[in-house]
């Protein structure tokens, strides 16, 4: 099984499936199995990691890094700053930080949790004198709708967005706005299991069973169908971390789509950006 790669405007090739952490150790007696988790999915292709100071206050950071650590050059860890600690300063440090807790020399991408109050320029300034320093490879943002990635000085490598047929706000203006860039700009779907709220859903499960496949699988097709979406799924299973790595064998028909897009519409108006 291979998962398709995107390339990133830096010119890294990036699989288009990775692992979310959210949750991941916020509880120390599922710490192994998460670890196991994580490199299952690891050996499975999905290398990128996305992790962020805010996980369980570091706690998710911990666990990324134990489970990197024996294959740290095979993995592209992705760690977020959150806004109240985005001046130039506070960025420095809580990167530094976050590397300390992750174990590591530098991550390959570093993004603005969401936008904040402080001026996004000084951040941007901030995070390309990590990039300068190579404790980062490349900056991004998350949660930045139009009017936010419009703002920005320069382009981000990607912008991290809530994303699943039930969540389809971005098709209307960001997504088209994020391919328009000279490079495009992925956009990273964040909840692309919407959590496991669709899970039951009766259109999911029956093409799901058409495909001989789970729902997840079939979400995470839907997810990178187009080509330039990277989707993240968090599982704290092992066998569920190698089950969403298959999802990228999976071709979602046109019927399949189309169906999914009767009970799952698609944008026809711009829509405030949804965030969990
Ligand atoms: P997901 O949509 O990835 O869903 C995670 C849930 O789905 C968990 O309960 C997990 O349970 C379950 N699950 C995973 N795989 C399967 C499977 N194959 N079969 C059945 N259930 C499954 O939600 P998240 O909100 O965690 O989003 C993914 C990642 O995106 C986050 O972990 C985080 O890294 C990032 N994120 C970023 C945000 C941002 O603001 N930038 C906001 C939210 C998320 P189990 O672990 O038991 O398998």
């Amino acid at each position: 099984m291979t998962i398709p790669e995107l390339s990133l405007s830096d010119g890294s090739r990036v699989p288009a499936l990775g692992e979310g952490t959210w949750h991941i150790g916020n509880d120390p007696d599922a710490r192994p199995k998460e670890i196991a988790a994580l490199r299952a999915g690891i050996d499975a292709g999905m290398t990128r990691i996305d992790t962020a100071e805010m996980y369980g206050d570091g706690a998710s950071e911990s666990v990324v890094g134990e489970a990197i650590a024996p294959g740290r050059e095979q993995v592209d860890p992705v760690a977020k700053v959150l806004p109240h600690d985005a001046p130039p300063s506070g960025t420095t440090s809580a990167c530094e930080e976050s590397l300390e807790v992750l174990g590591t020399d530098w991550v390959d991408l570093y993004l603005l949790h969401w936008p904040g109050p402080h001026p996004i320029e000084e951040t941007i300034e901030a995070f390309e004198s990590l990039k300068d320093r190579g404790l980062i490879g490349a900056w991004g943002v998350s949660n930045f709708d139009p009017y936010d990635l419009a703002a920005l000085p320069a382009a981000p490598v990607v912008n991290q967005v809530l994303y699943n047929p039930s969540r389809r706000g971005i098709e209307f203006d960001l997504l088209p706005m994020q391919r328009a860039y000279t490079p495009p700009i992925p956009a990273m779907a964040y909840s692309p299991i919407e959590q496991g709220r669709l899970l039951d859903h009766a259109l999911l499960r029956s093409i799901a069973e058409h495909h001989g496949a789970s729902v997840a699988q079939v979400l995470l097709a839907w997810a990178i169908r187009s080509g330039d979406v990277i989707a993240i799924p968090k599982s704290a299973d092992p066998a569920r971390a190698v089950e969403n790595a298959a999802s990228a064998s999976i071709a979602l028909t046109a019927e399949d789509l189309a169906a999914i897009d009767a009970v799952f519409p698609a944008p026809t108006t711009a829509m405030p950006l949804e965030v969990l």
